[in-house]
């Protein structure tokens, strides 16, 4: 067995006892992620979006700091004046760190595993006879009991593993992430147990960002009324980008303001946005829920787990770059890959089992929402744009 070393800090390629090439874990991925810096930032396919984000953040703050912050250090006294300046500067480098930190880190994707797992593990009852067809012999869903409540776990088929509980598979990223929350295409990445404190803390400071600047753009337009004696029309006029600025950060506040208040009420209640589409009809206990004190120290105040993926690590060739066995588990053996990476709900007509598979998700219980088999395409648009 070959033991991936540790991984080294420089990006040169190792070659192995036969002469091969190892690749390195980022190189082999088969998630849709985008890696920079040789495997030291992962993003979602969507990255390219982030540069969106980014213009839309800079640029109007850019515009504040030339044409009104510039200004006002005129207006206010030495310190003061200076002071809306440096808190303008500081506080969008803060947000586009906050930014940065939610898009080019693992969110918390669960690592695919190479063979599904046995099915003795989860049957114990399985008889010699049943090798023949495995792939009766691992149910789709599993119980586990979160806080006394019962939960449905369900196999992932492209992982090829029991998703723990919260996890969802994202269909852009193609990976399962942990306390999956969404799939958000403004930062380009999905938010997850290791990023949706980022995220949070992002889209409120965007929200404190907007108000700021609309607040000291009517200061401005105050201070001109004040020092020339003109009405407020007149004074706008006199400042262009303040208005635009106004208009701006009024329209921008209700999406990323409605957005902090959404999330706020997710986090006082222990949800995600995954699971408060999915099952926003049910009226069943939320077995996360630990009082509104307890979530808010689960989000804010506990460490965030280590990514449980080195996507610097090399790997082995044979592991590497071979495709993925597809066999075993409930698929057939010749299925493709293609096949594979299909989701669950829509799978069950690749197998030639639909009625066994219907029969499946009607045990389950699983509601025919939209969401329903659509992991991971609760993104943001859907709630407003972030
Ligand atoms: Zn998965
Ligand atoms: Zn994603």
């Amino acid at each position: 067995m070959y033991d991936a070393p540790p991984p080294r800090a420089s990006g040169s390629a190792t070659a192995n006892a036969a002469g091969l090439v190892t690749p390195r874990s980022y190189q082999v991925w088969e998630g849709s992620n985008v890696f920079f810096l040789k495997g030291r930032f992962i993003f979602g396919p969507d990255a390219r979006s982030l540069f969106l984000t980014m213009f839309l953040i800079i640029a109007p703050a850019a515009i504040f700091c030339v044409f009104v912050a510039r200004k006002l250090m005129d207006k206010f006294s030495h310190h003061t004046g200076i002071c809306i300046m440096v808190i303008t500067v500081a506080f969008t480098l803060y947000d586009l760190c906050l930014l940065l930190l939610t898009s080019g880190r693992d969110p918390g994707i669960i690592p695919r595993n190479l063979k599904p797992p046995e099915p003795e593990d989860f049957d114990g009852s399985i008889d010699v006879g049943s090798i023949q067809t495995p792939q009766l012999r691992l149910p789709r869903m599993k119980d586990v009991i979160i806080n006394g409540i019962i939960v449905k776990i369900k196999y992932c088929d492209t992982c090829m593993l029991y998703r723990p509980p919260r996890c969802s598979h994202c269909s852009i990223c193609n990976n399962c992430v942990e306390r999956f929350d969404h799939h958000c295409p403004w930062v380009g990445q999905c938010i997850g147990l290791r990023n949706y404190r980022f995220f949070y803390m992002f889209v409120f400071s965007t929200t404190l960002l907007c108000f700021y600047v609309f607040v000291f753009c009517w200061v401005y337009i105050k201070k001109i009324m004040d020092a020339e004696e003109i009405n407020m029309w007149r004074a706008m006029a006199k400042t262009p980008a303040s208005i635009v600025l106004i208009i701006y950060t009024f329209i921008a506040v209700w999406f990323v303001g409605g957005l902090s208040v959404f999330h706020l009420y997710l986090i006082s209640t222990n949800q995600t946005t995954y699971e408060n589409f999915r099952y926003r009809y049910d009226r069943r206990a939320n077995p996360y829920n630990l009082g509104v004190v307890e979530n808010f120290k689960e989000i804010f105040f506990t460490s965030i787990p280590p990514s449980k993926n080195n996507f610097r690590a090399r790997v082995p060739q044979e592991q590497g770059l071979q495709p993925r066995q597809s066999a075993g588990g409930f698929m057939s053996p010749n299925m493709g890959k293609g096949v594979v990476d299909i989701e669950v709900g829509r799978k069950a007509m690749a197998w030639g089992e639909h009625e066994a598979a219907a029969c499946f998700d009607i045990e389950a219980g699983l509601r025919n929402e939209a969401t329903d088999d659509k992991d991971g395409s609760v993104d943001c648009s859907n709630l407003s744009r972030t």
